[in-house]
C-alpha cells in the first residue's frame, strides 16, 4: 500500500491508499504554522505509524509516501522550496519524514497532487492531458501529460492564479499586483466584497457572498461575475495552449455549481479555440473531493 499526506495551512489530511487509489484508512491533524516544518512533518510521520499499527500493518507494508504541500517543490521532490502560508523556505521535508517514519518519501505541490488524484483515480481517469484547477483561498492548477505530472523546468507550472487580470489591481501574496486569484479565489471574492460600498465593514465569507448572489443581490452578483470572467479568461488561454482533454475543478469553491462552475464552463466553451473547447474536452468537477490531493500524493510516485 501507499501513504498520502496533504499538508494545508490549517490541517493535515492523511491516509493509507491501495494501488488503485482506494482509501484504506484516513485521519486529520490540526496544523499550526508557527510550529515549523520539522515539528509538522514529524507529527504526520508519527500519526502515520500509529495508523499502520491500528490496522495491524507496519512501515514495511508501505512502499511510498507522498507529501502534498501548498507551495513549490525542488526538482528532486525532496525540498520544500517556498511555502508562503506555512513560512517554509528550503526545508528538507522529505529527509525529516524519512528519518521519522522510515518510509521512502517525495514532496509534491498540492494542486499537482489533486491533478494526479483526479487523473489516476477520479473523474479524469484515462484522459491524456488533464488540467485540474483548485479553487480555494487561492487558485492553482496541476497539469498531467500522458499520466505524468508536469512541473515545468523551475517547478512552478500551473501557477495560473498569478496570471495578471488587472495590471494595477489588488496586492497579491506573491508580491505582484492584479493576479487572477486576487479576483477569482475565495479570498479575492471576500476582498472585493469588503471594498464594495454595499458590503463595506461586514467581513463576509465567500459562501455568504454566493448566497447573497443566489438571493438576487446585484452587488454580490457583480463580484462573482467578475471572478468568473477573470478565471474564464485565464482558462481560455490554458485550454488553447495545452489542448487538454479534461479540465477538472477541485477545491472548496467548486461546490458553487450554478453561480461559478457552470458560468466558467460556458465561458470556456464559447471563448476558447473551437476545436480545443469542443466535445473532446471534458469539463467537470472533481470526483475525489477534499481527498484528491492526499490520494494524488500517494499515487504520484508510480510510473
Ligand atoms: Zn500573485
Amino acid at each position: 500500500m501507499r501513504a498520502g499526506i496533504d499538508i494545508g495551512g490549517t490541517k493535515i489530511n492523511m491516509g493509507l491508499i491501495d494501488e488503485s487509489g482506494r482509501v484504506i484508512a484516513k485521519t486529520k491533524l490540526p496544523v499550526r504554522a508557527e510550529d515549523g516544518c520539522a515539528s509538522i512533518v514529524g507529527s504526520a510521520a508519527r500519526e502515520l505509524l500509529k495508523m499502520l499499527d491500528e490496522i495491524g500493518a507496519s512501515r514495511k507494508d508501505v512502499s511510498f509516501c507522498g507529501i502534498g504541500i501548498p507551495g513549490t517543490v525542488s526538482e528532486d521532490d525532496r525540498t520544500a522550496v517556498f511555502v508562503e502560508n506555512l513560512g517554509w523556505k528550503n526545508e528538507n521535508a522529505a529527509d525529516i519524514f524519512e528519518q521519522a517514519a522510515g518510509i521512502p518519501c517525495r514532496l509534491i505541490h498540492d494542486a499537482h497532487a489533486a491533478a494526479v488524484g483526479e487523473s489516476k483515480a477520479g473523474i479524469a481517469k484515462g484522459r491524456k492531458v488533464v488540467v485540474c484547477v483548485t479553487l480555494g483561498t487561492g487558485v492553482g492548477a496541476g497539469v498531467i501529460i500522458d499520466g505524468k505530472v508536469y512541473k515545468g523546468a523551475l517547478g512552478t507550472a500551473g501557477e495560473i492564479g498569478h496570471c495578471v487580470s488587472k495590471p494595477d489591481g489588488r496586492q497579491c501574496n506573491c508580491g505582484r499586483r492584479g493576479c487572477m486569484e486576487t479576483v477569482s479565489s475565495g479570498m479575492g471574492i471576500e476582498k472585493a466584497a469588503s471594498e464594495h460600498p454595499r458590503f463595506k465593514g461586514r467581513a463576509m465569507k465567500s459562501r455568504e457572498i454566493f448566497s447573497a448572489a443566489a438571493d438576487g443581490d446585484e452587488a454580490a452578483m457583480s463580484i462573482i461575475n467578475e471572478a468568473v470572467r477573470a478565471l474564464g479568461d485565464v482558462l481560455v488561454c490554458v485550454v488553447n495552449v495545452l489542448s487538454p482533454d479534461a479540465l477538472v475543478f477541485s477545491g472548496g469553491i467548486c461546490g458553487q455549481k450554478e453561480l461559478y462552475i457552470d458560468p466558467v464552463t460556458d465561458y470556456i466553451r464559447s471563448h476558447a479555440y473551437p476545436v480545443a473547447a469542443g466535445e473532446g474536452l471534458l469539463i467537470a468537477t472533481a470526483a475525489l473531493g477534499e481527498d484528491a490531493p492526499m490520494i494524488g500524493a500517494a499515487l504520484f510516485g508510480e510510473g
